[in-house]
């Protein structure tokens, strides 16, 4: 089941999803030399992979049919704010605030 967002034409999602995947695969490969090398500061590396997790749950979503919703409340989130962060599961009202049960 998925509603339409009323932003994002699924021809945006196929675009989207590509420059995750694209994006996912050149930091895991990022990871996996630095880690080689011992060369990735902990902290760094700790980013980096919060980071490849992030756009594989974004993905995840978009095969989901639920990207671009926000996990908190349910609403569409902004197309620019996606385009700024397109790995954003929360609307902007939502993250500004503590997170609440559904409902606003
Ligand atoms: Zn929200």
């Amino acid at each position: 089941m998925s509603i339409q967002h009323p932003e994002i034409t699924s021809a945006d999602l196929a675009e989207i999803r590509g420059r995750l995947e694209a994006e996912a695969q050149a930091r895991s490969q990022l990871l996996a030399e630095g880690d080689a090398d011992g060369e990735l500061e902990e902290g760094l590396r700790l980013t980096a992979e919060q980071f490849v997790a992030d756009l594989r749950d974004a993905i995840e979503r978009i095969d989901d049919g639920r990207y671009g919703f926000c996990e908190a409340c349910g609403g569409a989130i902004a197309a620019a704010r996606l385009e700024a962060v397109p790995t954003a599961a929360q609307c902007v009202s939502c993250v500004d605030r503590p997170l609440r049960p559904l409902g606003r």
